[in-house]
């Protein structure tokens, strides 16, 4: 048996094998070995998992949807303590499973997610009354507006974040009245299956949570599902075109948060000492495989050699290596089809013309595994397809630029538009490139850093809609306009527009 066994769906409070009995094995990317088998659903499941929703849900007339928000909040913060308590197994479950650093799966992904979910289901409108101002043409009336569940929720997310985005997506969902089927994704469903035994365990009731599991089928089965209202869906800009096609015959509800590659800009005036690690954090956090990774270093004329030779100096010290060894600083691609599709993008990188000056391979010293060492190329042309596609790896592209007008322009010269950050001793002169960039976030001396608080989401190809923040969990709710009439009667109001003098 392996270390975690044989994982089931999780429908409508029972725990169920797909229904042709069908599994997927789960290789640890550092070992290659089996640590788990999957349910491999197919459609079936998803049309069960979909349906135990729509009956939990029944139209707002659920247990769960009508119960106060306060309450719901309540549970959900109780179960968020439970998986906290529990963050040092789920972070070496994670380490395992995808492959994160030891470090970074236990204190970002599995202790920081429960926290950062917290922060954002909190702000819900336990009240849930906005009142509007008073009105008094064309009549007298009194307005406000109520925030409702939308119905049936699908969650699809991405492996390089699965933990971290379905308790943010699930949770949202669930503290706004909605029933939740969440799809993740085959390379990293161990965690997020924890999820829904956690709110199992914390008596959330049976349909208002499913977890189906499996690839690109049940992900496609529930984004063309007609009872599902609103499809959540972090991923790829390619799989999140599908989604909006086949969400457009049901009008569904639906936000999109893409790809990305993004610019991170120097100013001339920049302070090394204070960015370089910066840099490079937002470049190799998580071996690139993060959405709003600084792929493409912008850096000006006059300051370009010696940017090179810090951001080389600095790259080499990072440890590539097993993730459950605490001094590992980078772990290996998530599987082996995506090694060579970063690999494929280095061969592009040298084809066209880039100078390679660290990384390019994989690291000798790992026979297994998949591995990449961090790769920095310079002379990068913001034209070159290392430029311009996103890599998904630790490939950074260093390029030159003369002024700010011509780096705003490459900066804002992709598909993307995510995110963005620019480095400078001047707020003022950072503040006025900020507004300039045609991105979702811009961080000013800083990158990769999420804010529960603040909307995030993407410009252009990035995506549609925002998560996180009082506009994230507002994309969970159905907006309702009630108008009270305050007049004393018929006199007082527009109908001679229709009846004349009548
Ligand atoms: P992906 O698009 O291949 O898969 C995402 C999810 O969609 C998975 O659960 C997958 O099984 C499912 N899926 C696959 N085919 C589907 C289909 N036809 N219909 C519905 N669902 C389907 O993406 P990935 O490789 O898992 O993740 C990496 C991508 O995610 C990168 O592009 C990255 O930038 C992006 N991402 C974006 C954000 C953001 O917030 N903008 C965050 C994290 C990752």
């Amino acid at each position: 048996m392996s270390e975690y066994g044989e994982q089931l769906n999780y429908i409508d409070g029972e725990w169920r094998p797909a229904r042709d009995g069908k599994g997927i094995a789960v290789l640890s990317p550092s070992t290659e070995e089996q640590i788990a088998t999957l349910a491999d659903s197919g459609s079936e499941d998803v049309e069960e998992a979909v349906s135990a929703a729509f009956r939990a849900f029944a139209g707002g007339r659920g247990e769960w949807a009508r119960r106060p928000a306060r309450e719901r909040l309540g549970l959900l913060e109780g179960v968020l303590d439970g998986l906290l308590s529990r963050a040092e197994g789920i972070g070496l479950m994670e380490a395992r499973d995808v492959g994160h650093p030891l470090r970074l799966a236990q204190l970002f992904h599995a202790a920081g997610a429960p926290e950062f979910a917290r922060a954002a289901i909190r702000l819900v409108d336990v009240d849930n009354t906005e009142a509007l101002p008073l009105t008094e043409a064309p009549t007298l009336s009194a307005n406000f507006v109520l925030r409702e569940p939308v119905g049936v929720c699908g969650v699809i997310v991405p492996w390089n974040g699965a933990y971290f985005l379905s308790l943010y997506k699930v949770f949202s969902a669930l503290v706004t009245g909605n029933a939740v089927v969440l799809k993740p994704p085959p390379e990293a469903s161990l965690s997020c299956l924890e999820i829904a035994r956690a709110l199992a365990a914390g008596g959330l009731p049976s349909g208002n949570l499913n977890v189906v599991t499996g690839g690109t089928e049940p992900g496609a089965a529930l984004a063309a599902n007609s009872k599902v209202d609103r499809i959540s869906f972090t991923g790829s800009t390619t799989t999140g075109r599908r989604v909006l096609e086949s969400s457009a015959a049901d009008f569904k509800r639906v936000t999109l948060e893409l790809g990305g590659k993004s610019p991170v800009i120097l100013c001339a005036d920049v302070d090394l000492d204070r960015c370089v690690d910066g840099v490079l954090w937002g470049a190799f956090l998580q071996s690139g495989q993060v959405c709003a990774a600084g792929s493409r270093l912008l850096v000006p004329e006059e300051r370009y050699d010696e940017v090179v030779e810090r951001i080389v100096e600095r790259a080499s010290v990072l440890a590539v290596g097993d993730p459950l060894d605490p001094t590992t600083d980078i772990g290996p691609l998530i599987s082996s089809q995506h090694r060579e599709r970063v690999e494929r993008y280095i061969t592009a990188g040298l084809e066209e013309g880039a100078k390679l000056v660290l990384g390019g391979g994989r690291p000798t010293q790992h026979t297994r595994g998949y591995f990449v060492e961090p790769t920095i190329f310079a002379g990068v042309d913001h034209t070159m397809t290392i430029a311009q596609e996103e890599i998904f790896g630790p490939v950074l592209s260093i390029i030159r630029y003369d002024g700010l007008a011509q780096a705003i322009e490459i900066a804002n010269g992709t598909a993307y538009g995510l995110t963005a950050s620019v480095w400078s001793r001047s707020n003022r002169q950072a503040l006025e490139v900020a507004r300039q960039l045609q991105a979702g976030t811009v961080w000013i001396n800083e990158h990769n850093i999420l804010n529960p608080h603040a909307p995030f989401g993407g410009y252009k190809h990035s995506g549609v809609g925002r998560e996180f923040g009082r506009r994230g969990l507002e994309e969970f709710c159905e907006l309702k306009h009630v108008h009270v009439d305050l007049s004393t009667g018929p006199a007082e109001k527009p109908y001679g527009l229709l009846f004349g003098g009548k």
